[in-house]
């Protein structure tokens, strides 16, 4: 099985980034149609336990955190540590817990350019057409719900972003052999990056 290393991850990092911009803009096209910023907002949805599903997002978010100067890293690993710690008490009930992602630092993402899908789209109103389960709309966050005072019709579409990251993935896996399950908070990808 050839792995991370062997892989020549960098053509298909541009490609994930490129759906990352049109994802950006996609978002910002929204954030100004209902006058919506997380600016200020305390309820901080870093702290919300997410999983991600993706070798090809957990490689982007690699090649992020390797960029950050050494002692960042170090102490990322280390908050990593405390975080799956902390969120092994909660398995199988994550939405009872906040937990700050090991790579915000005062507030802000230290990999904000290698972020995660979820971390882009999370905060306003979307739907994704499944191929076999029809359409699933999201909510907006929670700050969002909360003082939005428009009708929601305006709602990113996320399947033309889905459906790129899974062709991006179904390659990448191909190339590696890879078949596992990937499901992993931010904390284990850290952690368990030389598991790949
Ligand atoms: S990767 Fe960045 S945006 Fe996503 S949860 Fe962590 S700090 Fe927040």
């Amino acid at each position: 099985m050839s792995n991370a290393v062997d892989l020549d991850i960098g053509k298909f990092l541009d490609q994930l980034y490129d759906v990352y911009r049109e994802i950006d803009a996609a978002y910002a096209e929204a954030a100004e149609y209902y006058g919506f910023s997380c600016e200020g907002c305390e309820q901080n949805c870093c702290d919300t336990v997410f999983y991600h599903y993706t070798l090809i997002e957990f490689f982007g978010l690699l090649d992020g955190f390797d960029a950050l100067p050494e002692d960042i890293q170090a102490r990322s690993l280390q908050r990593a540590r405390e975080y799956v710690k902390e969120l092994n008490r909660f398995r199988g009930k994550e939405q009872n817990v906040k937990i700050l992602c090991p790579l915000n630092y005062d507030g802000l993402c230290s990999v904000y350019e290698h972020r995660p899908l979820i971390c882009r789209i999370h905060g306003l109103p979307g739907s994704f057409r499944h191929p076999a389960k029809g359409i699933k709309t999201f909510s907006g966050c929670k700050r969002f719900e909360e003082t939005n005072k428009m009708e929601k019709t305006k709602v990113i579409e996320r399947t033309a972003f889905y459906t790129r990251i899974a062709t991006l993935e179904s390659q990448v896996r191909r190339e590696m052999d890879y078949l596992m399950k990937f499901q992993k908070t931010i904390a284990e990808m850290l952690l368990d990056r030389n598991l790949v």
